[in-house]
């Protein structure tokens, strides 16, 4: 969709910003360029829509050279966000939004019916803010307007230049998870300038590390967390990439122990090793009980099972996983096979999180699927 062919940017004064530089981008996907400030991030953006013209190499969408294609045309197709939203000041929160579609001469009246759908799919009610001025907006309320305007014309490409960068975190994480679920319905092929590593893994389907106008490395979040390619990389992501490592590994349902299972309606079984899982009649979880309540309680499973809080979806994150373990005390997760009440999996111990951190880094390390790897020392057991 996307296609940078040994493009290189020089400026007049003999600054590199941006060196030989070549990469894809599928239709739909969203890509993330990370890196500290000054490494030629915004200067790739803008040579996408020819703000900045490269002084080496060819830029392709959808397979067009796009230094053959005429700027303006080439900016309808592409929708633009940046930090300091530019919104116009005198123009209502509705017309800034339909601003791009009247100028492409689509009926007022259109523009405006079409504007007010986007306000409302980014999460401001149009008959609330449709009427208001930019100042009579909170910073996070502007950045949704931006989104949405840039969203009106309904281009294929969206850049986005730190477009949450001046907000505070708590607003900032609530825009990102915004845009992610708007993103999963739009579609569009995102490229998105980000400083910020927590930023760029929580939203990236791959992340484009930059070094000095270069990429290090181009990989899915939890590649460039496991298996950082260069000393430089493994320095950028920190630290503690192994915690954020967690938050971008989901669980697999090969992760889980299969503890016994006694359902509700069973006498109290007199034997247990340890504990067991209670499922309902529909194999749903209910909760646990404990090998001492069995062997010296009478009467039903029911009355004697406890609810087990500590559940999770399998897909959720291992930091979810471990979050849950931390919120409920408990010593397992129960994962099941959708959000709240569920068909249970299997249980989640911390031994068995931390195997399925290590087979997940060395599965991206080597390219292949988690459950062929071979940990050679088993922990916990
Ligand atoms: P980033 O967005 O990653 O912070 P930029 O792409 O804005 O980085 O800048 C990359 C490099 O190019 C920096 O060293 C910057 O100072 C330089 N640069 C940016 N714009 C110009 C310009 N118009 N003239 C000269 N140098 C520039
Ligand atoms: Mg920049």
């Amino acid at each position: 969709m996307i296609r940078f062919e040994n493009v290189t940017k020089r400026y007049a004064d003999g600054t590199t910003a941006v060196d030989d530089l070549s990469f894809e981008i599928a239709e739909g996907e969203l890509v993330t360029l990370v890196g500290p400030s000054g490494c030629g991030k915004t200067t790739t953006m803008k040579m996408v829509n020819r703000l900045i013209e490269p002084t080496g190499g060819r830029i392709f969408i959808d397979g067009d050279d796009i230094s053959a294609v005429d700027p303006v045309e080439l900016r309808r197709r592409i929708g633009y966000v940046i930090q300091q939203v530019g919104l116009f000041p005198h123009k209502t929160v509705l017309d800034n939004t339909a601003t791009v579609p009247h100028l492409l001469g689509v009926k007022r009246a259109t523009a405006r019916a079409r504007a007010a759908e986007l306000l409302d799919l980014v999460g401001l009610d149009p008959s609330v803010y449709g009427g208001r001025y930019p100042e009579q907006l909170s910073g996070g309320q502007r950045q949704r307007v931006g989104v949405a305007r840039a969203l009106a014309a309904d281009p294929p490409v969206l850049l986005m230049d730190e477009p949450f960068g001046a907000v505070d975190p708590v607003v900032r994480e609530r825009l990102q998870n915004e845009f992610l679920a708007l993103q999963k319905s739009v579609r569009k092929t995102v490229l998105f300038v980000t400083h910020d590593i927590e930023e760029a893994v929580r939203l990236g389907d791959r992340i484009a590390v930059y070094g000095q106008g270069t990429i290090e490395q181009f990989d899915a979040p939890a590649a460039v967390l496991g298996a950082p390619a260069t000393p430089y990389v493994a320095d950028f992501v920190g630290a503690d990439r192994g915690l954020k490592r967690l938050s971008v590994t989901p669980i697999e349902p090969g992760d889980l122990e299969q503890p016994p299972v006694v359902h509700l309606d069973d006498p109290l079984p007199a034997t247990l090793p340890g504990w067991a899982v209670v499922l309902d009649r529909e194999e749903n979880l209910h909760g646990w009980i404990s090998a001492a309540q069995a062997a010296t309680a009478k009467g039903t499973v029911r009355e004697h099972a406890r609810r087990m809080e500590a559940r999770l979806p399998v897909g959720a994150s291992l930091k979810r996983a471990f979050a849950t373990m931390l919120q409920y005390d408990a010593g397992w997760v129960a994962v099941i096979d959708e959000e709240g009440a569920g068909r249970f999996l299997g249980a989640l111990t911390p031994a068995r999180l931390h195997e399925a951190l290590r087979r997940s880094t060395a599965a991206d390390a080597r390219d292949i699927a988690r459950d062929e790897v071979e940990l050679e020392t088993v922990s916990g057991r």
